[in-house]
């Protein structure tokens, strides 16, 4: 087994491969993703927790806080 330096590609283009690693006391579950090891954790109702952070969940986090931002900052000019 090689290191993994880059991101596998069918993960990037077909998503990832979960496959049920570990089920917890509580009736959630840890998933693994077979090709590139994310990991997930489900809630009791069997949805996604997504444990990691991936870059579109940032990129959308950070156009929403440049948006704020650029709000606030306007919001001071005009006043
Ligand atoms: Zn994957």
């Amino acid at each position: 087994m090689k290191p993994k330096t880059n991101p596998i590609l069918p993960c990037a283009i077909f998503g990832h491969n979960y496959k049920r690693s570990k089920t917890y006391i509580d009736h959630t579950a840890e998933l693994t993703c077979t090709h590139c090891d994310a990991v997930v954790i489900t809630d009791s109702n069997g949805n996604f927790e997504n444990n990691t952070v991936t870059n579109s969940q940032l990129k959308d986090t950070l156009q929403e806080l440049y948006r704020l931002t650029r709000t606030v900052s306007k919001t001071k000019v005009t006043s």
